[in-house]
């Protein structure tokens, strides 16, 4: 199990996220260099709370476990990274609500619930169960946070976002957690990203009315898809789709309320 892992990384204590922090500053995967100086921390990280934010976040992950999550490395993530970081700041006080809440250009940052619910799934894959994740492709990055979680889970997370705005942001939000594993992509995730594949998981954050061929194409052998899907009565459900040796197996599990899955840039 992936909790057991001696090496997991959720020791790092992003909470304090002090600049300058031996261990913390490292390179963000793909952004540009990192600045010689630190960078001054956004006044809304701090701000607005109106209490510590490790506390909300141990009563968050109280209401995960208490709703079914049961992994304990999805649970220590959720409780390590600071989804706060990921809002307007207008929105602070409502970040460790279970609610989706916008995050520009029409998007949403998905429920916690719904992020740690994906993210213990793809740790049911059969390669997770057998090693741990190695490779994971997200579609949809948008503001950055389920990378943030996933990068805490995977050795390697690739995210890929269709608007160039949100793949900005996410740089932005991103940078001051120096994740060196998380690679911040922009393009049409639609087509998945050949370069990283196989994947031992793919999680799409928007959902289209099939899994686009190039998603189960790029999976492992032994590892699993978890995405949004319209099904024929127009309702989305959350898809799992394992890649065995025999072949495809799909399964669909409950409803879900993710934006659309968009072909192209913008
Ligand atoms: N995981 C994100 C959720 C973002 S909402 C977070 O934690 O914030 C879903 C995102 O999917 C949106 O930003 C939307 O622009 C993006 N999206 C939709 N279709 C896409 C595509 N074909 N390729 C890449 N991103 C896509």
């Amino acid at each position: 199990m992936a909790q057991q892992r001696p090496s997991f990384p959720a020791r790092l204590d992003f909470s304090s996220g002090k600049p300058g922090a031996p261990g913390k500053i490292l390179p963000v995967s793909g952004a540009s260099p990192a600045p010689s100086k630190p960078k001054p921390q956004a006044a809304h990280a701090t701000q607005g709370l109106g209490m510590d934010s490790a506390a909300v976040r141990a009563r968050m992950v109280r209401h995960l476990a208490a709703s079914g999550i049961a992994s304990a490395a999805v649970l220590q993530a959720m409780g390590t990274v600071e989804r706060h970081r990921f809002v307007d700041s207008a929105l602070v006080n409502q970040a460790y609500e279970d609610t989706s809440l916008p995050i520009g250009l029409g998007q949403t940052i998905s429920k916690p619930n719904v992020v740690a619910r994906m993210s213990e799934l793809l740790l049911g894959a059969e390669l997770a169960r057998t090693g741990s994740l190695a490779r994971v492709l997200e579609i949809g990055t948008g503001c950055g946070y389920q990378a943030a979680v996933l990068s805490l889970l995977a050795r390697e997370v690739y995210s890929i976002e269709r608007l160039r705005g949100l793949h900005d942001k996410a740089r932005e939000n991103l940078r001051h957690f120096r994740l060196p594993n998380v690679h911040l992509l922009f393009g049409d995730g639609m087509l998945g990203y050949a370069k990283g594949a196989p994947y031992a998981g793919i999680i799409a954050a928007a959902g289209g009315a099939a899994v686009p061929q190039a998603w189960t194409d790029q999976l492992a052998i032994g590892g699993r898809l978890v995405a949004p899907m319209v099904s024929g009565t127009g309702q989305q459900a959350l898809v799992v789709i394992d890649r065995t040796a025999q072949g495809l197996k799909q399964q669909v599990l409950e409803a879900v309320h993710f934006v659309p899955l968009k072909s192209g840039i913008a």
